[in-house]
């Protein structure tokens, strides 16, 4: 029997992990991405000459699934990975770490509080308390804000800690992010394995690690979105934009939850709801290039600043990430290059009479999808069995990162070859 033919509309991360398992399972992948890029909101692009990422992206070492599709995709080289959870503070010029003890979880972050500077000892008593008090709560309620205030976190606190681990990790201020979802990170980052909040990044331009995801596949069509779908007894008509027609025995649908939509139609019909409950929540990076040279760190968090993060990318090149970016994002970029650069360099004591060179902006309006609260995130599987669906917001149990966009494309390839009959024919 000749493999099963599957399409897959949406080539980001979620798209290409779906792809690679049922590649590897035997079946012929035909992807379709609208974009001439892969990767979705993980890729690259070229600014004055040079490669840049469309934002600044990390990953923790609880990231499993990430990792293993980047293993799988044979760039496993292309990612450098802490080998403790350890991270540079500024606030102000002054300078402090975060640094994991050789304890055992939650005390190796309790521990390392000790020295942190930015943080009085009653705020690291109430943080200390918080912490626990996560660990046992099952199902916190509200919004995360709500949760701390309750929770006896004052503004130091928050300012010191929740805020530049928290906001970036969900991309939504505090008030926005729901309790739950902020305590899964927290429990999952830094409750239960101490080497789980080591941070990670991509070496390399993260459009490298998608192309390489995409070299096994049957086909990649690229500037080719999918316009019109109709799915019938022997499988499923694809329509693209430029009016070409295809069919398939089943299709992976991994696209953001509007074009989702438009493509189902009626979404009801294949059990899928809410697609209309996600908002989308903005992400800038501000890269700044500068005469001051090479600086001493390789990444640091800001306190106090619309900048969470800044990655040293290279000798006098900075890349500042701002979630939750919407005020923002946009503001003309001499505008907003000039107001981070003052940031930063007044933040950064190494940068005292250093000059900026360069800066350019990327702007992502939609970085990520948070929904509503009271929304059931679809699951892979519709009442359609040549249809799944996959995509970093649906209902992976994470929140919308490169983690739950890999869960989410391995799922849904899991439903399509357990429920359809050629897999057994494989
Ligand atoms: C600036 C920025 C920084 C981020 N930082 C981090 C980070 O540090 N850590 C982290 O874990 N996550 C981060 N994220 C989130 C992460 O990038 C996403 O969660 C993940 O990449 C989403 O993958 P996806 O495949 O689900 O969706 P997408 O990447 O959105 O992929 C959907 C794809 O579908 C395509 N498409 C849309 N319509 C059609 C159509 N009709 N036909 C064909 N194709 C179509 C789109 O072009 C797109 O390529 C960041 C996101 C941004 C934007």
């Amino acid at each position: 029997m000749a493999a099963p033919r599957i399409a897959v509309a949406g080539g980001g991360l979620a798209g290409l992990a779906a792809a690679i398992d049922l590649t590897g399972a035997g079946c012929e992948v035909h992807l379709f991405e609208r974009s001439r890029l892969l990767g979705g909101r993980a890729t690259s692009f070229q600014i004055d000459g040079r490669t840049v990422d469309n934002g600044q992206h990390v990953f923790l070492a609880c990231c499993t699934e990430f990792i293993g599709f980047v293993e799988r995709a044979g760039m496993a080289d292309a990612l450098y990975l802490q080998d403790r959870f350890d991270v540079t503070v500024y606030a102000h010029g002054v300078r402090s770490e975060l640094r994991a003890a050789n304890l055992p979880a939650p005390w190796h972050l309790i521990a390392s509080m000790a020295a942190y500077r930015h943080l009085g000892l009653g705020g690291k008593l109430q943080l200390a308390r918080a912490l626990f008090a996560l660990a046992r709560e099952r199902a916190p309620q509200g919004n995360f804000a709500d949760w701390l205030r309750r929770h006896g976190q004052s503004i130091e606190t928050i300012r010191a800690f929740w805020d530049p681990f928290m906001v970036p990790a969900l991309n939504a201020p505090l008030e926005a992010m729901s309790a739950a979802e902020a305590a899964f990170v927290i429990r999952t980052a830094f409750l239960y394995d101490r080497g789980a909040a080591r941070f990670g990044y991509s070496k390399v331009p993260l459009a490298q690690i998608m192309e390489a995801a995409a070299r096994d596949l049957a086909s990649v069509r690229r500037a080719t979105a999918v316009s019109a779908m109709e799915t019938y007894d022997g499988g499923v008509r694809l329509r693209t934009a430029d009016a070409h027609d295809d069919i398939f025995d089943a299709v992976v649908l991994a696209l953001p939850p509007r074009a989702l939509e438009r493509l189902l139609g009626e979404a009801a019909r294949f059990g899928v709801k809410d697609l209309g409950r996600y908002e989308a929540s903005a992400i800038m990076d501000v890269h700044l290039w500068h005469d001051g040279g090479r600086l001493d760190f390789d990444f640091c968090a800001l306190l106090d600043s619309p900048v969470q993060w800044i990655f040293q990318k290279g000798d006098g090149y900075l890349c500042c990430s701002l979630s939750a970016a919407g005020a923002l994002v946009s503001t003309p970029t001499d505008d907003v290059v000039g107001a981070i650069w003052r940031e930063v360099s007044g933040a950064l004591p190494e940068l005292r009479g250093a000059k900026l060179v360069r800066g350019a902006a990327t702007r992502n309006p939609e970085g990520t999808y948070n929904a509503r609260p009271g929304t059931v995130r679809p699951a892979a599987r519709t009442l359609d069995p040549r249809v799944a669906i996959a995509g970093s917001w649906t209902a992976t149990g994470w929140p919308d990162t490169m983690e739950s966009a890999v869960r989410s494309g391995r799922e849904a390839a899991r439903v399509l070859l357990e429920q359809n009959a050629w897999t057994t024919k494989l």
